[in-house]
């Protein structure tokens, strides 16, 4: 998550007019009254893409239909003692699980990028970390209903979350933010999960952004049938820098067979690695007519 950053055009014009205003007067800058809090968020480079994720109908429905189509092929994958998501060898003595991400994938941090739309801010990790010692993101539609019928059929949830672990001052915990991800899960209503089933970034040494690795000692304990994300990064290694859109396509159309069977995809138009991986100027990825 601390790759979020985005970069947006601020009201240079506004901001002026507020700096000669303050040295004319030697006053303080008043509080934004509403007409500019509306402006800031006209401008700011997410304000359309949280609009959508939390008013549309349309993100809830697709949401909804990817867990029950990933729901109903539970039991299929489960049954079929070959059924993997990626290669793997000697696989018919191993636990079935299922790999999800947390963020934009079970828990719902718009909340978090909306403030940073009203506040006319980018994301930054403060921030970032007070969202998260809250506690209080609500589910994604569909996801507990779905992580749910998994461990009720015996099959393992495995939470790996690109959330850091990091020192948080006023504790002596060795990890806050999984604590409170453990209660923010257990809050939206997952029945079955302890803290051995996430796996935050920076929690092991070779624990980064890249998921590789960790989805690598999943496989050596479980036969992996499906993995749920909303980052092209929740399922293949390698494509979250370095890499142009075009090559990214290339590897949606080889993964052909594996979208709604095997790799389940959430939408998020905020934020993730679709975004990080443009360079600047943006809009020489724009394709007019
Ligand atoms: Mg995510």
């Amino acid at each position: 998550m601390s790759v979020m950053s985005k970069p947006f055009a601020g009201n240079i014009a506004l901001s002026a007019l507020l700096l000669i205003n303050v040295s004319a007067c030697q006053t303080a800058v008043p509080p934004a009254s509403t007409t500019q809090v509306a402006a800031n968020a006209n401008a700011h480079n997410n304000f359309n893409s949280v609009l959508w994720y939390q008013t549309s109908a349309e993100f809830q429905a697709s949401t909804i239909q990817t867990y029950r189509q990933a729901t109903d092929l539970l039991s299929k994958a489960k049954n079929d003692v070959r059924w993997t998501v990626w290669p793997q060898t000697n696989v018919t003595q191993l636990p079935p699980a299922i790999i999800v991400d947390i963020d934009e994938t079970i828990l719902d941090n718009s909340p978090a990028a909306a403030q940073d739309v009203l506040s006319n801010a980018q994301f930054n990790d403060a921030s970032w970390d007070r969202w998260v010692s809250l506690a209080k993101a609500e589910a994604i539609p569909g996801a507990v209903d779905f992580v749910n019928a998994a461990e009720a059929m015996g099959i393992k949830v495995l939470y790996i979350s690109n959330r850091a672990c990091s020192p948080r001052d006023g504790s002596s915990r060795p990890c806050p933010q999984k604590d409170d991800t453990l209660r923010n899960l257990k809050a939206v209503g997952i029945q079955q999960i302890s803290e051995n089933q996430i796996w935050l970034k920076a929690e092991q040494a070779d624990w980064s952004s890249e998921k590789e690795s960790r989805r690598q000692l999943a496989m050596q304990n479980y036969r992996i049938i499906m993995s749920v994300g909303d980052d092209f990064g929740d399922f293949l290694p390698n494509v979250k820098k370095d890499i142009t859109p075009a090559q990214r396509s290339a590897l949606v159309k080889q993964y052909q067979m594996h979208w709604g069977t095997k790799f389940f995809m959430l939408p998020n138009p905020t934020y993730g690695s679709w975004e990080t991986i443009l360079s600047q100027p943006k809009q020489q990825y724009l394709r007019g007519f």
